[in-house]
């Protein structure tokens, strides 16, 4: 099929002014090149470049999941609450499900993802292990209330996702399903384009324990990621971590309670003490489901992971300021030495052989220095508790982990029966025995990944797109509005598109500075610029907007020339991922 636009009637408004709404550069672009424009907060409309552009995404998703035998079907937006009350995400979402009622007053939600629609569809019609493996997907547009909409397509309230969810009888076909996802994964982000990086990952909403985020490499990413030359690599929310220690006291010494007048944070303890944070020990406070007392102890320096505190003490919550009244303790003086009765004490793992620990006094304005644990205090359990950083060691191999920033555009998981069991879905096994469904659920995020090629490859002019997701691939610029310029102009323009190229020809009445500024703006992989001059020696020129690169090249190359820089750079972003 043959794509051939003209410019004077594309609906593409560009503009010149940088927005001032955008911060970054993604969000900026796709404004200024006329590809989105926002209806509300994290709500965009696609206009036809970055409808195309999308398109073209949502094709390399759909041959990607076509290839590992997943289905494509389409779900409804719109789901009743029930569903959501069977799995218990009714109340557990919290406000970033968008919530509605009809007009009986029955509860409805904008769905944010689909685990609970597809367990009910499947759960009533597949009966036998014999129908297992199934794999189904939708590209489809979904729903979340996000805190803060931000960054133009990369966190918006209303994005479009392809979402796939499988289904099995045993671990090792879920398994299988969930290495050829991955796999497919990393095939979609080589052939946007994208520098990735596949990391360890925590699951959060969806529940679950094995998965894998996908990330693009950007430093205006939100995620943030260590990762070790020996292939370990993480989201820091999940990351393991060795935390280097360097007390300053090696030798156990007396403990002593220092009165510390209005010393509330480890800064002021530090600066008061005329010690390193480093040498202080930072207690948080959390509670257990049943109410009991949780302190968690880390370096000064460091930051308590809350994912981690969870692992350590399953249903853990931090407390917020009316527990701190409730329990009545010193929310800036607390510590493990004689806690109020009950407390459970559970330290970072790098404590483990410090012998002098500035910790709090548990009582307003005192402090304790010199704190020993087994001698002045018992810590109940040793576990890993902190934010990894840069610099920390590798929980594999001990070498020193490096860090990077990423944008999520993609993640699997392994929900295992979170859903099965919660909404009865269950298939007879081979021995007649019935059994809930080992299931897993597979997200790309097809707007953000549009955001995230962008990220990764614009300049001061615009974007500069890989030939895969660019909106067309080939831009024809005649510097004269008329006569033999737009002549041979219309004639290259309509080759090219008889070739197979989508091409585009800027028929515009507009000066060349403002058709060259456009071409830059809006992208296109390669600008063919025909002028009077050139004409007079039979050539033209053509840009390739990557690499910034002209070559002149004859009228009766012209053609051949152009199809075959863009086959060439389309070639170049074959996946290197083998097919599972
Ligand atoms: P995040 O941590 O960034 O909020 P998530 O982990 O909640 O994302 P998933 O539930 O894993 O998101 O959804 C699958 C994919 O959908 C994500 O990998 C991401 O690419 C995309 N996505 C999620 N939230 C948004 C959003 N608000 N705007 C655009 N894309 C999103
Ligand atoms: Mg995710």
């Amino acid at each position: 099929m043959s794509v051939a636009l003209r410019m004077s009637t594309l609906y593409a408004p560009t503009l010149k002014e940088e927005p001032a709404e955008a911060d970054l550069a993604s969000h900026r672009v796709l404004l200024r090149a006329g590809m989105i424009r926002k209806a509300a907060a994290g709500v965009y409309s696609f206009l036809p470049l970055g409808w195309r552009s999308l398109h073209k995404i949502e094709q390399i998703v759909r041959e990607e999941m076509d290839a590992i035998g997943s289905q494509e079907m389409l779900m409804p937006a719109m789901q009743p609450s029930e569903l959501w009350q069977e799995s218990g995400r009714w109340e557990l979402y919290g406000p970033e499900l968008m919530r509605f009622k009809d007009r009986h007053g029955r509860d409805f939600c904008l769905g944010p993802t689909h685990e609970e629609l597809v367990t009910s569809l499947v759960r009533n019609e597949v009966r036998s292990y014999r129908e297992l493996p199934l794999s189904l997907y939708q590209i489809q547009v979904k729903f979340r209330d996000e805190v803060r909409p931000r960054f133009g397509l990369l966190r918006g309230r209303e994005f479009i996702m392809k979402d796939a969810y499988s289904f099995h009888a045993t671990q090792e076909s879920l398994q299988e399903h969930y290495d050829a996802m991955s796999r497919a994964y990393a095939r979609i982000c080589e052939r946007l384009g994208l520098k990735f990086r596949p990391v360890e990952a925590e699951s959060g909403q969806i529940g679950g324990k094995v998965t894998t985020e996908f990330m693009a490499l950007a430093d205006s990413g939100e995620a943030a990621l260590v990762y070790c030359d020996c292939g370990y690599a993480a989201n820091v929310e999940a990351a393991g971590t060795v935390v280097p220690r360097h007390p300053s006291v090696t030798e156990p010494r007396p403990s002593r309670k220092v009165h510390t007048p209005d010393i509330r944070t480890i800064a002021e303890l530090a600066a008061f003490l005329g010690i390193r944070e480093h040498d202080t020990v930072k207690t948080m406070a959390g509670r257990t489901e049943a109410g009991r007392l949780v302190f968690f102890l880390v370096p000064g320096d460091r930051e308590l992971n809350p994912i981690k505190a969870g692992w350590a003490v399953p249903g853990v919550t931090l407390l917020d300021e009316e527990d701190f009244a409730k329990f009545g303790i010193p929310k800036g003086s607390l510590g493990p030495v004689a806690p109020p009765e009950g407390t459970v004490v559970v330290a970072d793992r790098s404590l483990q052989s410090d012998v002098a620990w500035g910790v709090g006094a548990n009582e307003n304005d005192y402090h304790i220095v010199d704190a020993q644990p087994g001698r002045d205090f018992e810590v109940a359990q040793w576990a890993d508790l902190i934010v990894a950083e840069p610099g920390d060691g590798c929980p594999e191999c001990g070498a020193v982990l490096k860090g990077a920033r990423g944008i999520e555009v993609s993640q699997v998981f392994q929900l295992g029966t979170r859903y099965s069991v919660s909404m009865g879905a269950n298939f007879s096994d081979e021995d007649g025995v019935d059994k809930p469904f080992l299931m897993g659920c597979y997200g790309v995020g097809v707007s953000r990944s549009l955001a995230a090629v962008i990220e990764q490859n614009y300049d001061d002019a615009g974007v500069s797109w890989p030939a895969t997701v660019a909106p067309l691939e080939v831009a024809v610029l005649p510097l004269m509005a008329d006569g033999e310029v737009l002549e041979v102009g219309e004639r290259i323009w309509r080759e090219l598109a008889e070739a197979g190229i989508e091409t585009v020809l800027d028929d515009r009445d507009e000066r060349a500075g403002v058709k060259f500024a456009d071409a830059d703006l809006i992208g296109w992989p390669f600008q063919v610029v025909v002028g009077k001059r050139g004409l007079a020696e039979g050539v033209i020129e053509v840009k390739d907007r990557a690499t910034g690169e002209r070559v002149t090249v004859t009228l009766a190359e012209a053609v051949d020339h152009v199809a075959a820089a863009v086959r060439t750079a389309k070639a170049a972003l074959a996946p290197l991922t083998p097919h599972p």
